[in-house]
């Protein structure tokens, strides 16, 4: 049977396309979708969303945007007074210096990074991925021509890599250095400390950029945030990227952001001129009254993720051949499940984590996402943004078919 590319390539689809992959959360997320369709009892933990909808108090603000006629165009980059309260914002919870021309407010998190990759690649440049990375880095990098070079970690390492490890991967070719704390998909959190190494190693490579996609800021269990931007001399060279979907519950609304170097705000704003314009007029006053707030309005999520985390690390344990380490940020578990490979049920063979989420969605409808698109095809992905009930319901489900793999 031809594959998804085989097929691509009878019609008259570019190449850049056939080099992209479909991003494995959203696969993962419509599989489920139609298998619910077909009116199978799915739990999906696979799409990192808040099951929490969006506060009352930025619903408020959106409604009378609506009746002010927040109808229009704005200008690419994003209100002035959007671009204001996010300015305030980087001060006030990361110590950042941007003035609002240095801000770009684009639709999700996912085009900023986007538009950063057009802005500062060129084919062949090289983007350092310490591994596991959010699904999309990669083929973001690939989209813009760039050569995603992955730096791998592990469970045992808590999922992080140091300063040399990173050093090893640096070639002439290196441009940007692109990571996530608190982490997609490992939930591990970079300290101060850490970062602060890794920026003196950079001081030796002026010529590399990086992206600090901090978007998980406010679901961090350990209460310290801390913004590669902010150390002096990398001033000129971080892009911090951030937005509402996951801190805010607002992930249908479209908004992500970054704050850099002028020149780079402005080649982002430059791209999305072409693409998109500014975002949904009305999506960006409701972030300016959610960015405006004091962080602590949204804590109570925080605190019942961490609740839900323990609850599910507990359940786990229960489970033979799972290992995980203790995530303290986002709302995912990332653990190694290469326990179950060359493993079989009588009928099916465990070969991948690949196999194993296709396993546990075909037979107990739990949906998980595979390791193997953020670089770590030994761990599957459990998101723990779902209801209690939903989360003992499906790790019972897991023990119970994991125990039939001999
Ligand atoms: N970065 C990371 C690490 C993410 O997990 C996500 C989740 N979608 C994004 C960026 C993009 O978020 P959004 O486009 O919804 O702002
Ligand atoms: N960032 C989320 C995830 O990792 C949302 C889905 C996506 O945009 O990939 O599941």
């Amino acid at each position: 049977m031809a594959t998804e590319n085989q097929k691509n390539k009878m019609t008259k689809v570019s190449d850049r396309l056939n080099r992209l992959s479909e991003s494995a959360t959203l696969a993962m997320a419509r599989m489920s979708r139609e298998l619910k369709a077909e009116g199978k009892d799915v739990i999906a933990l696979s799409l990192g969303e808040p099951d929490f909808d969006t506060p009352d108090f930025i619903k408020q603000a959106a409604k009378k945007a609506v009746d002010d006629n927040f109808s229009h165009y704005t200008p690419v980059p994003g209100l002035l007074e959007l671009r204001k309260a996010i300015s305030y914002k980087f001060k006030r919870d990361n110590g950042l210096d941007f003035r609002p021309e240095q801000i770009v407010v684009s639709t999700g998190a996912k085009q900023s990074l986007a538009n950063v990759c057009l802005s500062l690649l060129n084919p062949g440049d090289e983007v350092l991925l310490p591994a596991p990375y959010w699904v999309s880095y990669a083929d973001i990098v690939n989209l813009a021509e760039g050569t995603p070079v992955q730096i791998s970690s592990s469970v045992n390492k808590d999922f992080k890599v140091s300063a040399s490890q990173i050093e090893e991967k640096i070639t002439d070719k290196t441009k940007i250095l692109m990571f996530s704390s608190p982490c997609n998909p490992s939930g591990s959190v970079y300290t101060k400390e850490e970062l602060t190494d890794i920026a003196k190693m950079l001081e030796k490579y002026p010529n590399i950029f990086i992206i600090s996609d901090e978007i998980y800021e406010h679901i961090n269990f350990t209460n310290i945030h801390f913004s590669i931007g902010s150390i002096p001399h990398l001033k000129d060279r971080v892009i911090t990227v951030n937005g509402v979907s996951k801190g805010f519950a607002m992930t249908g609304w479209r908004v992500g952001f970054i704050g850099a170097p002028l020149w780079i705000a402005k080649a982002c704003s430059k791209i999305q001129g072409q693409i998109t314009s500014g975002t949904c007029a009305i999506s960006q006053k409701a972030t300016e009254t959610a960015v405006s707030a004091d962080p602590s309005e949204v804590m109570f999520m925080k605190d019942i993720f961490l609740k839900r985390r323990n609850l599910v690390l507990e359940k786990l344990k229960e489970i033979k051949g799972i290992n995980c380490n203790i995530p303290q940020g986002a709302f995912y578990l990332f653990p190694d499940v290469s326990y179950y490979f060359g493993k079989a049920d009588g009928k099916i063979t465990i070969n991948s984590s690949d196999d194993l989420c296709m396993y546990l969605l075909n037979t107990c409808y739990v949906a998980l996402v595979a390791g193997t698109p953020f670089g770590n095809p030994e761990c599957v992905r459990i998101s723990y943004a779902a209801s209690e009930e939903n989360l003992l319901e499906a790790i019972g489900r897991i023990k119970n078919q994991l125990s039939k793999l001999k």
